[in-house]
């Protein structure tokens, strides 16, 4: 333990603004400091320690795979890869799977697929992709292109061409797909990033209608909202329509880094052999690691059950929200909740943290972002409203 605490980040680029904290160990719903401090976790690492730190049945087949086999090429069959793509593919209404390594490579997937579906499949002149304002898909160049938020572009310009955007929610401004004709729209059911903003119902299947219409490919970035953080396996499941294309990675391995681009048949065959690869995409430690959280979330636990849990917390947090100036809303799906406050956002999940060793984040100023683990319990969630309540007035 002790010489972790002469560690420094002089010697790490300062892309993070990071909490003074040294995370040496993860557990259940707890993270421990360096200086034994012990934090209850109601971030679960964005949205991907879904069912906690370490949940035992998945680091027991983890490490029966790491006593078997670590990697191999893609060029081979890779059993655990296959039994993940069918699993995948039962519990939702896609039929094919890439895999890759992280959030931001499923959604370049996703973007080369859309493309090159219109372009070889279809074989019609479409290349534009519709993403919406405030959206968040990924840091790689081609991702933050896709990324409706001028901060994340600020410096890496030029951008990616053939991407481009509309008002989020915004029924009115739908009508420029028709004369667009772009080959795909992609977006977030809740952006997550963005302020913790969820789709309006009316607005989506407005635009469902339209790309239906008008052969337009709808590509929905489930990379937060997916594997159980909303209640359903994917967020999509609680609204009437099937996407042709869904990216997943942040909780779809309990933490070990993964994405997964699924689509329709006729979309997917696009990807015919040659046409895009990963060397550690589908790898069999990661594989076996999302088999087991799988298993977990839809056999072990009781959805059902989980969604009355996240009605009570949303519940407790609008019954503090009535007490507090501070609060303006309490929104969002699931376990991804977000508080609007006057005050700024950063100043109570320091409190919070400091305080009450209870860890929350932020998703932009003045937005509080709570992400507990589906596990949680209800005593748990006093305790975090309780902090909340001592830190806002
Ligand atoms: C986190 C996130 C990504 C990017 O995932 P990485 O694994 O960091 O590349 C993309 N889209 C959404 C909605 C996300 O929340």
């Amino acid at each position: 333990m002790s010489c972790e605490k002469i560690t420094t980040n002089e010697h790490i680029m300062p892309t993070y603004n990071r909490f003074p904290v040294r995370i040496v160990k993860g557990e259940g719903h707890y993270l421990y400091g360096d200086d034994d401090t012990k934090y209850l976790d109601y971030t679960s690492g964005i949205a991907t320690c879904n069912v906690g730190h370490r949940p035992k049945s998945v680091q027991e087949k983890v490490t029966e795979q790491i006593e078997t086999l670590w990697h191999c090429s893609n060029l081979f069959h890779i059993p655990t890869q296959e039994k993940l793509a069918d699993q995948l593919t039962q519990l939702t209404c896609f039929d094919q799977v890439f895999f890759s390594n992280s959030g931001a490579e499923a959604n370049e997937a996703a973007i080369k697929l859309a493309r090159r579906y219109h372009q070889k499949v279809k074989q019609t002149d479409r290349e534009e992709i519709v993403t919406f304002s405030q959206s968040f898909h990924g840091r790689t160049l081609a991702t933050l292109s896709a990324t409706g938020q001028e901060k994340i572009q600020d410096g890496f310009l030029p951008l990616m061409p053939g991407f481009s955007y509309l008002p989020y929610n915004d029924s009115e401004a739908l009508n420029q797909l028709i004369e667009r004709q772009p080959a795909a729209v992609m977006l977030e059911l809740v952006q997550g990033e963005g302020g913790v903003i969820p789709v309006e119902k009316a607005w989506l299947e407005k635009l469902i209608k339209l790309c239906d219409e008008h052969d337009i490919l709808i590509i929905v970035d489930e990379i937060q909202t997916g594997v159980g953080r909303t209640g359903t396996l994917y967020f999509y499941q609680q609204f009437d329509f099937e996407p042709d294309i869904l990216t997943s990675a942040k909780g779809l391995a309990s933490g070990l880094p993964i994405g997964a681009t699924l689509a329709k048949s006729e979309v997917a065959e696009a990807f015919s052999a040659g046409t895009h690869g990963s060397t550690f995409g589908g790898n069999p430690i990661v594989t076996s690691g999302a088999l087991a959280t799988l298993d977990l979330i839809t056999k072990e636990l009781d959805l059902s059950q989980i969604r009355d849990q996240m009605a009570l917390f949303k519940q407790k947090l609008e019954h503090l929200a009535q007490r507090k100036n501070e609060i303006l809303t309490v929104r969002g799906a699931g376990y991804l909740l977000g508080l609007e406050t006057t005050k700024k956002a950063i100043d109570i999940v320091h409190a919070v943290r400091e305080n009450d060793h209870i860890l929350i984040l932020v998703a932009g100023p003045q937005v509080v972002r709570i992400l507990p683990p589906l596990t949680t319990t209800e005593e748990e969630m006093d305790r975090v409203i309780a902090a909340l309540d001592r830190h806002l007035n």
